[in-house]
């Protein structure tokens, strides 16, 4: 059988799915071009990594739409000093992505097959900067609070409170929030303790199952 030329396809995927549809900060694009997503797809699969679509990992959870989380990780305007909070860690691509643009990345993943299997792909790829746990995200990660930036990856009904108070003085937090099958992707200023809200498209995401969350 012909080898896939993964290299290709992710350019491709970056070009047409990522550049084209407007996502312009250069360090975001750079990180999309250096992150394998083929290994953080189970192998059954591995041919449609590059599709533009989410895919299922495993336990009924996907790895999102690559334009989906080029959005999410431009919309937080990270710096390289940044410490960021991750809720969902899924497969662990959204995650090394973070890891190229900030210093230290903080990821909770509520089922531990799938943490596990992340951590052994962080492992693999020699990245050394993204801490995780398994555990519900949505009561915040407080021993390593406060944050410059918190990202969460399933569908929230309301913004859990302790995420909101573990937000440095001047931070973001990106998050789908809605109903079930369709949530507005929502971005939570704080600025000087100030915090401005702003809905910037329509997603859908699997549910952020906890005590703040889906009560399921
Ligand atoms: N960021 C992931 C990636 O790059 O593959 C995709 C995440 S997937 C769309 C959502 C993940 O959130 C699932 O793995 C699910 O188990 C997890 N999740 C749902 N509720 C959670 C909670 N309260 N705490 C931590 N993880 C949660």
């Amino acid at each position: 059988m012909e080898e896939i030329n993964f290299d290709k396809l992710r350019q491709l995927m970056v070009d047409n799915q990522i550049i084209a549809r407007g996502i312009r900060d250069e360090r975001v694009i750079s990180a999309f071009y250096e992150t394998p997503r083929h290994k953080f797809v189970p192998e059954n699969i591995r041919q449609d990594s590059y599709e533009d679509c989410p895919l299922p990992i495993g336990n009924g959870q996907t790895i999102s739409q690559p334009y989906i989380v080029a959005l999410m990780t431009e919309s937080l305007r990270l710096k390289p000093t940044d410490r960021v909070l991750e809720i969902g860690t899924g497969s662990g691509y959204q995650a090394a992505i973070l890891s190229k643009l900030c210093s230290h990345v903080y990821t909770i993943e509520r089922m531990e097959a799938l943490q596990k299997k992340a951590e052994e792909t962080f492992r693999g790829l020699g990245i050394l900067n993204i801490s995780t746990k398994v555990g519900d995200g949505t009561l915040g990660w407080e021993e390593f609070s406060p944050y410059d930036a918190i990202i969460v990856t399933a569908a929230a009904d309301n913004i859990p409170e302790p995420l909101i108070n573990e937000l440095n003085e001047s931070a973001r937090l990106i998050i789908p929030v809605g109903a079930f099958f369709g949530q507005i992707l929502t971005l939570l200023e704080k600025n000087k303790g100030k915090v401005s809200r702003v809905e910037i498209c329509g997603c859908t995401f699997v549910p952020l199952v906890g005590k703040y969350g889906h009560k399921y």
